[in-house]
């Protein structure tokens, strides 16, 4: 079958209603109503005409297609840019923000890191995130934005149109709290606005700015350091050491966290024990699962996960204690997955569950866990190694392999491919891409 990307008369390799282009490299996304092949970012399909949402790519059940690729050789590419956040996933392609502040966008069909928009200086210290968000009243449109800020501005890059727009400016003696490199702070979005915090002397705001009108509102946070804010249902999330504050229709409110939890707030090690107990490289703290929120802190001394439930609300919270070295991400289905020593842990709520286990494996470095496929670091006598389990098999990559490896980034499910990022010795970053 003929590519669907304009100027392209490619063939496509398609798996069920995922595939991509053997020549320009995109990917093709199907319809789930009559199959066709469509452009990654198509409103309508093609063919028949229906409504085709942007679905967030994370395709465990296309990844088995994916399997026999991980014995093979990946394909490689290195970005000569400084990179302090992690890159995000999203539509079929990898979103990369640089340090420089600019945005890039990697297909692994083609393996090229395409540089989309340069955001200006400041940008690429504050964690984005990517949204659904309606850029039109009329008609109604919605689009996905990629959101960011630094000190004295949001803005944000839609993904298809391509426009770029400054959600909010803020005025002398107020500024975004955008550095994720010193706080655990960043962005989030409902349909038509965007929350982010703010600070004005010594004063922590929830702001939110209204994507369209820029109109802007401040909910005073009685906190020094904050983390978030995050979203569940129709409420807004921000914490404090010891407080949990929601946000609902411009009602805030505040919840004590249970008496002995304290909520990690700061990054890096300033406190001994988040060493041991450490979100992978450049992620948020918080992990959030449906409608639970697990935030990472202490407890009675210990390490520990306080689980809170958001249901309709605030509800319940259990402590999860974690008192060895771990590295904790997020699998496909956005439960906790924690590297131990030996043994790979995935949470539902606050039961436990062993993914992997296996002596070499590494409690440093984040795993991946996606439907038929794990992941991990394992440390051998003959060095470090990315470590495959898929289909009863193991599959070793020494990471002699992949130019200039200094440690692992994370790795991502991408409809067809599975993709490890690292970090180079110079910073830089590195993907290794297997794909069917
Ligand atoms: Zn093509
Ligand atoms: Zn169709």
């Amino acid at each position: 079958m003929r590519c669907v990307y304009p100027q392209c008369d490619g063939t496509l390799s398609l798996y069920g209603l995922a595939g991509f282009c053997q020549k320009c490299g995109e990917p093709i996304h199907g319809c789930p109503k009559c199959e066709s092949p469509n452009r990654t970012f198509a409103n309508f399909c093609r063919a028949c005409g229906a409504d085709l949402a942007h679905i967030p790519s994370q395709a465990s059940t296309v990844l088995a297609e994916t399997v026999a690729a991980l014995s093979r050789p990946p394909v490689k590419a290195l970005v000569s840019e400084a990179f302090w956040l992690a890159p995000l996933s999203w539509g079929g392609y990898l979103w990369l923000l640089s340090a420089t502040g600019q945005i890039y966008r990697y297909s692994p069909f083609s393996n090229q890191a395409v540089p989309m928009q340069a955001l200006g200086q400041g940008f690429g210290r504050c964690a984005f995130s990517i949204h659904e968000i309606c850029s039109r009243n009329q008609p109604p449109e919605t689009e996905p934005w990629f959101l960011t800020a630094n000190r004295k501005s949001v803005k944000g890059f839609a993904l298809v149109s391509r426009q770029v727009r400054e959600i909010v400016s803020l005025p002398d003696g107020e500024e975004v709290l955008s550095d994720s490199l010193e706080n655990y702070v960043n962005l989030e979005c409902d349909p038509t606005r965007v929350y982010f915090l703010t600070r004005a002397g010594p004063q922590i705001s929830l702001t939110s700015a209204d994507f369209l009108s820029g109109e802007v509102r401040h909910f005073p946070l009685p906190a020094q350091s904050v983390v978030g804010p995050f979203r569940c249902g129709d409420i807004v999330f921000a914490y404090s050491e010891t407080q949990l504050y929601s946000l609902r229709q411009d009602e805030l409110r505040a919840h004590v966290f249970p008496a002995g939890f304290r909520a990690w707030t700061l990054q890096g090690a300033r406190d001994l024990n988040q060493m041991f107990l450490k979100p992978a490289f450049g992620r948020r703290p918080y992990i959030l699962c449906g409608y639970s929120v697990y935030i990472p802190g202490t407890n009675a001394g210990g390490n520990a996960f306080l689980l809170q439930y958001l249901k309709g609300g605030v509800g319940g919270t259990a402590v999860i204690p974690l008192n060895e070295e771990a590295t904790y991400s997020q699998d496909s289905a956005g439960r906790p997955i924690v590297s131990l020593s030996g043994r790979i842990l995935t949470y539902s709520e606050a039961s436990r569950q062993e993914v992997q286990s296996d002596p070499q494996l590494s409690p440093r470095l984040p795993s991946f866990v996606n439907g038929p496929v794990c992941a991990a670091t394992a440390e051998t006598a003959g060095g470090e190694r990315i470590r495959f389990f898929a289909d009863g098999k193991v599959v070793d990559v020494p990471v002699s392999q992949f130019p200039r490896y200094q440690e692992c980034v994370g790795f991502y499910g991408l409809d067809l491919a599975v993709v490890m990022t690292y970090l180079t010795d110079s910073e830089h970053l590195g993907i290794a891409s297997w794909h069917a």
